[in-house]
């Protein structure tokens, strides 16, 4: 979502303000410092890098902190970093322009609506875009700062997303990437209270109708809002490319609670389960967090316990990180920071196990891979439907092609094949 934010404040600069981008911070007229705030160590390195950027700038270059951190820290920045001259929260990115014109400008506010507001456009990748659909999130996870920076959810209308979507193809994104803290409860509230009744999968219908669109993926769905209408456009709509996250956080149900996930191990299991059954070849990743407070030996091993139900194709696992104005960091019953560290290395090491055994599986397969990029190697590389990276010896012309790859050498975190 970050990425995005900081290609829709590219194109508002170059298409209303006629900034270009630069490789090199001390050429630039406006320095800008995209941020997260979802764990700490990122927060904590805003303030060095602003440094660094002020230390080497041109004369009268601006800086301006933009995204998570900016909302929730504030004119706090300005304190401890007066020379930052502007701070842009990430629900107030549309305004950019006025931010770049004012000193000491700051817009932070998570009511501020910009669901209907239809930025320029700039993307990184030619091939693949991403569009958001929701802003903000309703979810009110005792461990997460995202709702405290980004606001309530609204639904950006649909209309938008199409239109969106379909400029976006026609200039050659065969892969639209539909974004939102929480993809599958699209359509609880609209700003404009007389859109149409719609939910997610409705929306994926829609994005599919598209000629020009060949992929659709999206990310976050939410465990809880995995209902068997979900699970079934998923399954059945041949654009919609078979990988699933399903960010499971913990596998034990009283840890789940005090998290106020709103879902147990047992549902969790059911619908990876069904949707592995729906889908054999579809892969799953998830996000877990060890070291929650309260987290006892047991409730990690409900955590290894899905891990080796579930087998996840990938996982992206981070130490608990205490954030303020969370309802979890006012728990008394901190996890020790070692226990967790230790947790975190057996959870990694089981899931190497666990992609070893996958891997295994692979070779041989063939699965469609729409190239994106020509690596360093001089390997052409692309994603597999169910979000495999690929790599083969290839043609430049191949990129933004979607050919089918035969496996010969399939690793942890790559496979190698050969284009047939
Ligand atoms: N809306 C998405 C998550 C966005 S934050 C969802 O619900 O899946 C991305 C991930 O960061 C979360 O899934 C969680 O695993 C992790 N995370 C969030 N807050 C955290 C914290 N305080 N400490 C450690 N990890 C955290
Ligand atoms: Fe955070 Fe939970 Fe919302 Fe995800 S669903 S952004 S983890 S509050």
């Amino acid at each position: 979502m970050n990425v995005r934010d900081s290609e829709h404040i590219i194109a508002e600069l170059e298409d209303k303000e006629d900034y270009r981008l630069t490789d090199d911070s001390s050429e630039a007229d406006l320095i800008l410092i995209n941020t997260c705030s979802v764990r700490e160590k990122p927060v904590s390195k805003l303030f060095s890098e602003i440094g660094v950027f002020n230390k080497h700038k041109k004369d009268g270059a601006k800086i301006g902190v933009c995204g998570c951190s900016a909302s929730h820290l504030g004119k706090d920045i300005f304190k401890r970093a007066p020379e930052v001259n502007f701070v842009l929260g990430a629900r107030n990115v549309s305004k950019i322009t006025k931010a770049i014109k004012s000193d000491k400008f700051i817009s932070v506010d998570i009511d501020y609506d910009e669901s209907n507001y239809a930025f320029s456009e700039f993307r990184n990748n030619q091939y693949k875009a991403f569009v958001n659909i929701s802003i903000g999130c309703d979810k009110k996870c005792t461990y997460c700062i995202v709702p405290h920076t980004r606001g309530d959810e609204i639904s950006i209308p649909a209309e938008l997303i199409i239109n969106e979507a379909r400029k976006a193809a026609k200039n050659g994104a065969k892969e639209i990437f539909l974004l939102g803290q929480n993809v599958n409860n699209y359509g609880r509230r609209f700003s404009d209270k007389a859109h149409q009744k719609m939910d997610f999968s409705d929306l994926l219908d829609m994005v599919s109708e598209i000629d020009e669109v060949r992929r659709i993926r999206f990310t976050s769905p939410h465990p809880l809002h995995m209902d068997d209408k979900f699970l079934e456009v998923f399954a059945k709509n041949p654009k919609v490319c078979k990988s699933m996250h399903m960010p499971l956080q913990s596998g034990s149900t009283r840890l789940l609670e005090k998290m106020k996930r709103g879902y147990s191990k047992e549902w969790f299991l059911n619908r990876a389960l069904k949707l592995r059954s729906m889908v054999p070849d579809a892969s799953i990743s998830t996000d877990i967090i060890v070291g929650f407070p309260g987290e006892s030996d047991e409730d990690f091993e409900d955590t290894l316990d899905v891990m080796k139900k579930v087998k996840f194709e990938q996982i992206f696992s981070f130490k608990y990180s205490p954030r303020p104005l969370t309802k979890a960091a006012e728990f008394t019953n901190q996890v020790d920071p070692q226990v967790a560290s230790q947790r975190l290395q057996r959870l990694q090491d089981l899931q190497e196990k666990i992609l070893d055994e996958i891997s295994l599986t692979k070779k041989d397969k063939e699965y469609k891979v729409y190239f994106e990029e020509k690596r360093n190697n001089g390997l052409l590389a692309g994603k597999s439907d169910n979000n495999a990276l690929v790599q083969v010896e290839g043609k430049d012309e191949w990129l933004g092609m979607i050919k089918t790859v035969r496996i010969t050498n399939p690793k942890r975190l790559s496979m190698y094949g050969e284009v047939i």
